[in-house]
């Protein structure tokens, strides 16, 4: 589903979990709203600065946490812009077709203990993101275009083992794959590569063009530049397998704190932007699991 903006349309994807709750919001007095306006101000300020990069400070496991989710964030979106510049055809949701090339993506572009890495990482990003909803207290919005976050984790968790079921028995135990999902998991991989590898082939390149995925940074230091990095490369990888039939811009930048957003698609311009907020946002999530 995509929500018009203008003369482009967004593919709406993830959400910033930037709550500011009613006790940060400030007291109301006489100034009223001007006051409480200022407290919100005052809380994303400290937020943002408990948020910001500090690089010294990011070990290599969070570094990875971080890595991880991004890579995975970026096949998502990658596949909202193959889905539009390919015009292909969706049964189904699209964020779930989107989930789908991206755990598809990890095993064709890594290998080894880089693709476990990557996996049991994702997995956790997805688990995170159902715990902290749980901890919040708030439902599941059931009008999300997206699937409850827990069902995106076992979906995930689902993909990745059945590509391998024999090898990857361990990943499926240690991410408590309900034995009875793990029954159709090697069936549900073999159509989502069927599915994906179709598209993927289609758009098979030679590697010698100068690519037709354009990266762009607005980022030029810390973690954030750090994290841009992560998906130049990706952008390279992909560039040196596949030609799309036309360009498609990725880029990365600060999408403001009023944007719910993560990351996204914007198909009438042919972009895919990654929020530094996310990457901030992930760096929070990497910390607060390496506090336990
Ligand atoms: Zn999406």
């Amino acid at each position: 589903m995509r929500a018009t903006l203008l003369f482009a349309s967004l593919t709406v994807c993830g959400a910033v979990l930037l709550t500011a709750g009613a006790s940060g919001a400030g007291p109301l007095n006489e100034n009223g709203v001007r006051d409480a306006a200022q407290g919100i101000e005052k809380v994303l300020r400290k937020r943002e600065k408990g948020a910001r990069p500090e690089p010294a400070k990011i070990g290599d496991r969070e570094f990875a946490y971080i890595r991880a989710n991004l890579i995975s964030t970026f096949y998502h979106e990658f596949a909202h812009a193959l889905i539009d510049r390919l015009d292909l055809p969706v049964y189904g949701q699209e964020e779930d077709a989107a989930d789908v090339l991206a755990v598809v993506m990890l095993d064709y572009q890594f290998g080894g203990a880089v693709v476990e890495e990557i996996a049991y990482l994702t997995a956790e990003g997805f688990r995170d993101e159902a715990l902290e909803r749980e901890d919040s207290g708030h439902d599941w919005i059931w009008a999300d275009v997206h699937g409850p976050e827990w069902q995106r984790y076992y979906n995930f968790v689902c993909l990745y083992y059945g590509r391998y079921p024999e090898r990857r028995r361990q990943f499926a135990e240690d991410t408590k794959l309900p034995v009875e999902r793990a029954e159709t998991c090697e069936d549900e991989s073999a159509l989502a590569r069927r599915s994906w590898g179709a598209v993927l082939d289609r758009i098979k390149g030679t590697g010698d063009a100068d690519g037709t995925i354009v990266f762009e940074s607005r980022v030029r230091k810390g973690l954030h530049q750090r994290s841009a990095e992560v998906i130049r490369g990706e952008v390279e990888r992909l560039n040196r397998f596949y030609t799309l039939p036309s360009l498609l811009r990725v880029t990365v930048r600060r999408c403001g704190q009023d944007s719910p957003l993560s990351a996204f698609y914007t198909s009438g311009r042919s972009r895919i932007t990654i929020c530094t907020e996310y990457i901030s946002d992930l760096n929070r999530r990497a910390q607060a699991a390496s506090d336990l």
